[in-house]
């Protein structure tokens, strides 16, 4: 159920309208917009009837939503989310670079990455420190002592920090150093770790399954904003399809209809999208064109040494080429970066 305040409605007529919801058994979601407040309620829709909030006072409309998700979904905020990250807005006008390496390494490793990180204008550093990877023989990323390294390094200079977290009981560690926690493609459907997330009061970049749909990506959303965290980013990393030249298909498609269907940010990651360096830069333009709000891309000062994903890492030159190139296609789509 989706009520949507009067413009200038008063605070009593909203608590007014919460508390007839409440009454009927919802649980309530609010949205303060520029223009109008947006009630969400979630809850027991079979024998309600949307008029009886329809007449009270200071109410504009109220409707159904239909679609299976809700708080994700674009009515609840027709405007888009902006989630403030530090001073960095994910879902304004900037177009938001997230880079580094896939997995944390060393200190040299992390230094010489995050200053061209930086220097190109990347806001966000990354860096795995729990690593999902194919094989349990191949590197598992540096733990805790690697979510230090990232955040010092980070630090230094003027970056925010971003890790993936694998599991539940590694929450609580890596809100002590990081700013965005990260859920990869393989815990997209791990709902029990998004319900713990949603209790977090760290924003959460959500990144799409392999082999998700865009409605299954936006309903492992809800999972966390009906927990109460609001702060969501998602993210398209391609999907697996039938082609094999690529070690995924980038959906530069899912850019637009999330855009359509949900008002939260989406961002793109064309290094797993595409596996191969050389493929990177073609479809992270591809992916600004298309309205992403953000890049997340792997960068690794000697990629073919890399202790993960060098094949599909950018080196240095190609990054600062990458930025450069991501300038121009963002004032072409009316963007900043
Ligand atoms: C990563 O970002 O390094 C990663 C493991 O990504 P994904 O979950 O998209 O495979
Ligand atoms: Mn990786």
């Amino acid at each position: 159920m989706l009520v949507v305040m009067e413009k200038g409605a008063t605070e009593e007529q909203i608590e007014a309208v919460i508390d007839r919801l409440v009454e009927k058994g919802f649980t309530v979601h609010r949205s303060t917009g520029v223009m109008h407040t947006v009630l969400g309620g979630v809850g027991p829709m079979e024998d309600f009837d949307p008029l009886e909030l329809e007449v009270m006072d200071g109410v504009k409309e109220c409707h159904r939503i239909m679609a299976p998700y809700k708080l994700a979904s674009r009515p609840f905020r027709p405007e888009g989310s902006v989630i403030r990250v530090g001073d960095v807005e994910f879902g304004g006008s900037e177009v938001v670079v997230i880079a580094g390496p896939c997995s944390v390494e060393t200190p040299e490793q992390m230094d010489r990455i995050a200053s061209q990180a930086a220097a190109g204008g990347a806001k966000v550093l990354r860096g795995g420190a729990f690593k999902p990877r194919s094989s349990p023989y191949s590197f598992q990323g540096l733990g805790e002592e690697g979510l230090k390294l990232i955040r010092e390094t980070a630090d230094r200079y003027g970056l925010l920090v971003i890790s993936e977290v694998m599991d539940h009981t590694q929450i609580r560690l890596m809100e002590r150093y990081v700013d965005i926690i990260q859920v990869g493609a393989r815990n997209m459907q791990n709902y029990n770790l998004l319900r713990y997330l949603g209790e977090s009061r760290k924003p959460v970049l959500l990144k799409r399954g392999l082999a998700a749909t865009i409605e299954e990506l936006l309903l492992s959303a809800e999972y966390i904003l009906t927990g109460g965290n609001y702060n969501v980013i998602l993210c398209e990393r391609g999907i697996r399809t039938f082609e094999t030249y690529t070690r995924n298909t980038m959906d530069i498609s899912a850019i637009p209809i999330v855009k359509k269907l949900s008002h939260l940010p989406i961002l793109a990651d064309p290094s797993h999208g595409t596996g191969r360096r050389d493929f990177v830069i073609p479809l992270a333009r591809a992916a600004v064109a298309a309205g992403a709000d953000g890049l997340l891309v792997e960068v690794h000062n000697d990629p073919d040494k890399a202790w993960s994903d060098g094949a599909q890492s950018l080196n240095l030159v190609q990054f600062a080429e990458l930025m450069k190139q991501l300038r121009a296609i963002a004032e072409a789509v009316g963007r900043k970066m």
